[in-house]
């Protein structure tokens, strides 16, 4: 292994792919980013990122300072009715600048850029093969380039290369959803707080927002579509409509957005996979579980994987077959039940909001502006998941880049 600790190829430069080879670099392993883009691109517009991946971004080296903007928030009916307040501790808002913090995602992505290590990105390498030779992995790309590696990390997205040559074709599981999101840029700083607010067919929310030191709001409106059907051709037409109802301010922050700074997507993932990794190859982020943007987690969860597959490997010798198995299995084992519930939990909180029988939706209504249903399905579960992902990154041993490590004496 040329006396480096092994080395890792990661395939694919977005959330995951980048935190796996930055977790990686920091423990010493020789790390090569194979990105089939010609530049790192950011897929998409906004974004909200939890105090977990806040957290990893900071032990692997990401300058998090000013990422995004603090947000508390509440979930609304459209005339403004509370039903539920995502509490995170005072503490951990404190630490985690609000804890749920907005920003755009080409802010996030352009810091991790930033923190990784010159050579270490190959762009224009689009992986078209995979061989798992035993005691390493060869990989070839349509330029017609190959590469040999002891660990091969998947993290090449929702249609994962990777994924296909491990676990086969599985369907996409379309969620009859689409959702328009934008952004918009102020003078002034915005209030602290995001609001999720649904009627019977809709959610219409927003969150504030900061980018390279600018403050703003983004929107998003997120309703059930047909995936056979064209998309709307006026956005803002689409928007407007849609928003009918809900608050002002919602309404006025759409009415601001230039049309530049809006996006459509339709909302699709994937059943959850019983396992990731096979031989020394594994999956991260989105190629192991995508995920609805309901659970605003995706890429999170992605930051969460880099960080911990690179944990798991540094516990054994990358010359070690069995024991890089293992660290895949134990990887795996830590992150699909985590995973699972966040995944299916988004997924069927779309299905709640959006695909309810219309004869059933007054009663759902009733159900959420009455009781407590709706605090404790997001209010009170979610904050949950984020503790416990705070302790498993704080139960780690105690995170020391390989250049910071100082030898023991030999007794
Ligand atoms: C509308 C919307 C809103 C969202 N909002 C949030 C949010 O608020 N918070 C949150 O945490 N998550 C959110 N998500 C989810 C989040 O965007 C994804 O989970 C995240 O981008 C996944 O990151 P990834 O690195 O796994 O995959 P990707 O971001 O898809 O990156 C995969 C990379 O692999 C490259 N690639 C693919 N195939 C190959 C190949 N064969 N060879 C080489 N390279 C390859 C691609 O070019 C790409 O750069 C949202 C998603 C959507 C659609």
């Amino acid at each position: 292994m040329n006396g480096s600790k092994g080395r890792i190829a990661i395939v694919g430069a977005g959330p995951a792919g980048m935190a796996a080879a930055l977790a990686a670099i920091r423990l010493g392993f020789d790390v090569t980013l194979f990105e089939r883009a010609k530049e790192i691109r950011a897929a998409g517009n906004i974004l909200n990122l939890w105090p977990p991946p806040q957290k990893v971004l900071k032990l692997i080296g990401v300058d998090t300072e000013d990422l995004g903007a603090p947000c508390h928030t509440y979930f609304e009916n459209s005339r403004g009715k509370r039903r539920a307040d995502v509490q995170l501790p005072a503490e951990v808002e404190a630490e985690y600048g609000g804890g749920f913090i907005g920003l755009l995602r080409w802010g996030l992505y352009q810091r991790m850029i930033d923190a990784i290590p010159p050579g270490v990105v190959k762009l224009d390498h689009q992986l078209t093969h995979i061989e798992d030779k035993g005691n390493s992995v060869r990989l070839k790309f349509a330029n017609g380039l190959s590469h040999d590696a002891d660990v091969l990390i998947g993290a090449d997205g929702i249609n994962s290369f990777v994924r296909k040559h491990l676990w086969g074709n599985r369907p996409i599981r379309h969620q009859r959803l689409h959702l328009v999101g934008g952004y918009l840029f102020l003078d002034e700083e915005p209030q602290g707080v995001g609001i999720l607010a649904h009627n019977r067919t809709t959610q219409v929310s927003y969150t504030p927002i900061r980018h390279e030191g600018k403050w703003g709001y983004e929107w998003w409106v997120l309703e059930a579509c047909d995936p056979d059907a064209p998309p709307p051709e006026d956005l803002i037409g689409f928007c407007r409509t849609r928003a009918k109802g809900f608050s002002k301010t919602v309404r006025d922050l759409i009415e601001a957005t230039p049309l530049e700074h809006m996006q459509r997507w339709e909302i699709r993932d994937r059943p959850p996979l019983k396992a990731w990794s096979k031989g020394r190859i594994t999956l991260v982020g989105d190629a192991a579980h995508p995920t609805s943007p309901y659970a605003a987690y995706g890429a999170g969860m992605s930051i969460e994987d880099g960080y911990f597959v690179a944990r798991e490997l540094d516990a054994v010798s990358l010359s070690d077959t069995a024991a890089v198995r293992s660290a895949l299995v134990a990887f795996e084992t830590r992150r699909i039940p985590h995973t699972v519930q966040i995944t299916q939990g988004a997924y069927f909180t779309g299905k709640i909001f959006h695909h309810c029988p219309a004869f059933l939706r007054p009663l759902r209504d009733w159900v959420f502006d009455n009781t407590p249903f709706l605090q404790k399905m997001v209010g009170d579960e979610m904050p949950a998941h984020i503790l416990s992902q705070l302790a498993e990154i704080e139960d780690c041993e105690p995170y020391v880049p390989v250049h910071k490590r100082v030898k023991e004496p030999a007794l």
